[in-house]
C-alpha cells in the first residue's frame, strides 16, 4: 500500500490543498462560517432560490406526503407521481418532447455520453467543458477530441475527421468563464457533420432568456437544432439533481441503457416537489433575472473604473484571474480578512497559471453588497 502522505503534502507546497468551509447558515448573500458573518460571493444559487421559504415549504409538505427516501431505483419502485409531474413540467419549461430526471448533472452527463457513444465513436468537447463531460467521455470507451475553447473552425476540423457515431458536447455557459459557447454556429457545424449536440447549460437554465430558457432560449435554438439538453437543478433553480430533454427516442434510450440512470436510487420525492415551486417562480419572476443583470452591470462597471481585468462574461460568473495558485489563495484570504468569500479556484478545476477568484452574483445580492465587493476588490494586493 502507498503511503498517502507527501501526495498530500506535495498539494499543500503547491498551493493546490482543499478543505471545507462550514456553514453554519442557510445558503445566501450572507453566511455564517465559523461564526463569522461574510457576505458571500461564491455560489450558484443565481435566483437566489436556494432558501427560499416558499420552495422550502414545498419540500416540507412534500415530506408530509411523501416521506423522505424514494427507497428504489426508478425503474424498480422509486419513481412517483411528483417525478413524473417534475418530468412533465421539465419538458414544457424546456419545450422538448420530454425530460428525464437524474439525481446530479454528473450522473446524467455521464448518462448521455455513455448511452449514445461507445468504442468506434468519436466524442469532440470544448477544453473548457465540464469536468463530468470529459468523465462521461473516459467512460464510454469513445475516441476523445477536444477543440480550443470556442472555436468552430477547430471544431469542425475534428469533427470532419471523426469515426464512427458523432457527438459534440459543450457548456452552454462555461462554468469557471462566464462566456457562452456559439451555439448557432456548433449546431450548424453539428447539422453538416451528422453528429448529435449536447449542451450542458448547468449555468444558462434560469438565468438566461426572458423566461428563464437558459442558453437556448438565448439564441433562439430547439430540440431541431440541439437535440441534447442537459440541465441542474441545483444552481439556479437551488434544489438539487438534474435533467436531460429530447426526443421520445433519446429519453427512452437514456431510461433502457444509461448505468449512471438504472443503478442509483431516485432522489426524493420531496425535492421533486420542491424543484416544481422552484420552477415556477423561476418563470413567474423575471425581475430576479433583471436584478441579477444590473447587479453584473455595475459590478463590471466598477471593476473597469479600478483597472480590474475582467473576463468576457455577461453572465453571474464574473472570474478575476489571479495566475498563480499562491497569488489567488492570498487574494481570497484578502477578501475574507474584510467579511467577503470569495473562494479561489485553482486547477485542476481551472487550466494551469489560471487560478482565479471565481465571482458570482445572485438575484438575493442587493446594489450596497456589489459596492462593498467593489471597495474590497480595491485594495487587492497587485
Ligand atoms: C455543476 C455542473 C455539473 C454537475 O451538476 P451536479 O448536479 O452538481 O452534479 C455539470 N456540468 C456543469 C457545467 C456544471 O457546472
Amino acid at each position: 500500500m502507498r503511503q498517502l502522505e507527501p501526495e498530500l503534502e506535495r498539494r499543500r507546497q503547491a498551493g493546490l490543498y482543499r478543505s471545507h468551509r462550514v456553514l453554519e447558515s442557510p445558503q445566501g448573500p450572507e453566511v455564517v462560517v465559523e461564526g463569522r458573518t461574510l457576505l458571500n460571493f461564491s455560489s450558484n444559487d443565481y435566483l437566489g432560490l436556494a432558501a427560499d421559504p416558499r420552495v422550502a415549504g414545498a419540500l416540507r409538505e412534500g415530506a408530509q406526503r411523501w416521506g423522505c427516501g424514494a427507497g428504489a431505483a426508478h425503474l424498480v419502485t422509486g419513481h412517483t407521481g411528483a417525478h413524473r409531474e417534475l418530468e412533465r413540467a421539465l419538458a414544457r419549461f424546456t419545450g422538448r418532447e420530454r425530460a428525464l430526471l437524474f439525481s446530479s448533472g454528473y450522473l446524467a452527463n455521464l448518462a448521455v455520453l455513455t448511452a449514445l457513444c461507445g468504442r468506434g465513436d468519436t466524442l469532440v468537447l470544448d477544453r473548457l467543458d465540464h469536468a463530468s463531460l470529459i468523465d462521461g467521455a473516459r467512460l464510454s470507451g469513445a475516441r476523445l477530441r477536444r477543440f480550443h475553447h470556442n472555436d468552430p473552425a477547430h471544431a469542425g476540423r475534428l469533427l470532419a475527421e471523426a469515426k464512427g457515431e458523432k457527438l459534440l458536447a459543450v457548456d452552454g455557459v462555461f462554468s469557471m468563464d462566464g462566456d457562452l459557447a456559439p451555439l448557432p454556429e456548433l449546431a450548424r457545424l453539428c447539422a453538416e457533420g451528422e453528429a448529435w449536440l449536447m449542451v450542458d447549460d448547468a449555468h444558462g437554465l434560469g438565468v438566461l432568456g426572458e423566461g428563464g430558457g437558459g442558453s437556448l432560449e438565448h439564441w433562439g435554438l430547439g430540440q431541431g437544432e440541439v437535440s441534447i439538453l442537459m440541465g441542474t437543478l441545483g444552481k439556479a433553480l437551488g434544489t438539487a439533481g438534474a435533467f436531460v430533454a429530447g426526443s421520445e427516442e433519446l429519453v427512452e434510450t437514456l431510461v433502457q441503457q444509461a448505468r449512471s440512470y438504472l443503478f442509483t436510487t431516485a432522489a426524493p420525492p420531496a425535492l421533486a416537489e420542491a424543484t416544481l415551486r422552484s420552477l415556477e417562480i423561476a418563470r413567474e419572476e423575471p425581475w430576479r433575472r433583471r436584478h441579477l443583470k444590473a447587479l453584473v452591470a455595475r459590478f463590471r462597471a466598477g471593476a473597469e473604473a479600478l483597472g480590474l481585468p475582467l473576463a468576457d462574461s455577461a453572465t453571474p460568473i464574473q472570474p478575476v484571474i489571479a495566475g498563480g495558485n499562491e497569488r489567488a489563495l492570498a487574494w481570497s484570504r484578502h477578501l475574507e480578512a474584510q467579511g467577503i468569500l470569495v473562494v479561489p479556484i485553482r486547477p485542476p478545476t481551472v487550466p494551469e497559471g489560471t487560478a482565479r477568484l471565481r465571482i458570482t452574483f445572485t438575484a438575493a445580492h442587493e446594489e450596497h453588497h456589489v459596492d462593498r465587493l467593489l471597495e474590497a476588490l480595491e485594495g487587492l494586493p497587485r
